[in-house]
């Protein structure tokens, strides 16, 4: 079999816990499989890069930034390589791009557009355990090195398991799987035995970062099952798969969190045909990636509409929103830093009615309130103030009865 195994930062964040780790790969190793690993950056290496970045620019370029940041990835694929000799296992690291990891050439947030592993299944035939560092990769154009966006290694470990047709692909993390909320934040969250892949897709784009998104995507476009798991214990995790295979019939799978975004509000907007138009594109064209969008009601022909947009993007936004709001003769830009978005998330709300009742009115007893509100067809999202986001999670998770203890229990009931 080809085992694909990814450990994240915690999982290899000292040199105790790098042995640890080769250990267990050692063990799938010697259990007759080919193994390729993915490792990310040891512990908190990634933020410290960020930060001494930002020490030193406030707008570092893109190129140089992501030289910066796969170093640290670079060093957890060496150590472990050199972990796995020390107990007798051959192994060979690989940067991304030597592993063949082929993106776009947007740096910070590239895209894998192909994946050439040659030297990856050279090295398996040879009878090596690869290692590859995870969150990197290499523009097909300009042939620089490109990052994957935070938690970028968990794509790298999903997009490998596809081209490589893996017959596992476990990642192994800090938590036991995924839970039906963060669970530092509500400790009896239950573990989830399996999840389907558009379940996971929401609960990963609305802010639980145990997978990113996009190796969700990866796993639903191309078939690959997800096991989530801790690196710590040898219990089962989580799956991550189609649909159909879903055992549980649960309404609701989770309750997720997300404090990286902030709101920005264009006031006193002439509320006339073509002017929100204008507002987003303008924003578009400057690459200024927005999630929710509220247009109040309007009062004598003027209106406010408010977004929400990465906290890191406010300062563009701002400048773009400024120099427009006198063109389209707004009275002015608002921001507000200090929002999270709280959501609940299950397929089950396609065909049960009063979800979202029961959501704001649980939100409502919790006295938190709502700013602005979104949904799709498997997904309520609300907006409510960051101080607010600790007691608005664990009100949701307690009114839909997630809790360990309930399993069984009717739910929504
Ligand atoms: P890694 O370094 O292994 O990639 P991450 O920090 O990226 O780990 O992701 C794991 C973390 O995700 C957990 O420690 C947990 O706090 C957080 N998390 C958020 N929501 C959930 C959830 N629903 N289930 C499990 N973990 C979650
Ligand atoms: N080291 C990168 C990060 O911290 C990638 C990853 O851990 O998946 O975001
Ligand atoms: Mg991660």
């Amino acid at each position: 079999m080809i085992v694909v195994q990814k450990y994240g930062g915690t999982s290899v964040g000292d040199v105790d816990r790098v042995k640890r780790v080769a250990d267990r790969i050692a063990r799938t190793r010697r259990a007759g499989n080919q193994v390729v690993v993915v490792v990310s950056a040891m512990g908190k290496t990634t933020n410290e890069l960020i930060k001494m970045a930002e020490e030193i620019s406030d707008d570092p370029p893109g190129r140089e930034l992501d030289m910066l940041l796969t170093a640290g990835e670079r060093i957890s694929m060496a150590v472990v390589a050199m972990a796995l000799h020390e107990l007798g296992v051959p192994a060979r690291s690989f940067t991304g791009s030597q592993a063949g990891i082929i993106t776009d050439a947007r740096h910070g947030k590239a895209r894998i557009v192909d994946i050439t592993p040659g030297r990856v299944k050279e090295a398996l035939d040879d009878g090596d355990v690869v290692i590859v560092a995870g969150f990197q990769g290499v523009s097909q154009d300009t042939k620089d090195v490109t990052t994957l966006g935070r938690g970028g290694s968990d794509t790298t470990a999903v997009a490998l398991a596809a081209a490589l047709d893996a017959d596992v692909c476990e990642i192994y993390t800090d938590v036991d799987g995924v839970f039906t909320a963060d669970p530092r934040i509500v400790p009896d969250a239950r573990k989830l035995d399996r999840v389907s892949f558009e379940e996971m897709l929401e609960l990963a784009a609305q802010g639980a970062k145990v997978l990113q998104v996009r190796s969700v995507e990866f796993g639903r476009n191309y078939g690959v099952e997800i096991h989530v798991r801790s690196s710590f214990s040898y219990s089962q995790g989580t799956w991550v798969g189609p649909e159909e295979k879903k055992m549980e019939d649960a309404i609701i799978s989770g309750v997720a969190h997300d404090t990286s975004e902030a709101k920005l509000t264009l006031k006193g907007v002439p509320d006339k045909p073509g002017v929100a138009a204008r507002v987003f594109t303008a924003l578009a064209e400057a690459n200024v990636n927005i999630d929710m969008i509220v247009q109040n009601v309007s009062a004598e022909g003027v209106t406010d509409i408010s977004f929400t947009l990465p906290r890191g993007e406010t300062k563009h936004a701002d400048e773009v929103l400024s120099t427009l709001s006198d063109e389209i003769g707004a009275t002015g830009v608002d921001i507000d830093d200090s929002i999270a978005k709280v959501s609940l998330v299950g397929a089950g709300m396609k065909t049960h009615p009063g979800i979202a009742a029961r959501m704001f009115a649980a939100l409502s007893d919790a006295g938190v309130n709502i700013e602005m509100i979104s949904t799709s067809t498997i997904r309520i999202s609300v907006v409510v103030d960051g101080d607010d986001v600790e007691t608005a999670v664990r009100a949701i998770h307690d009114a839909f009865d997630l809790s360990d203890g309930m399993v069984g229990k009717e739910q929504g009931a």
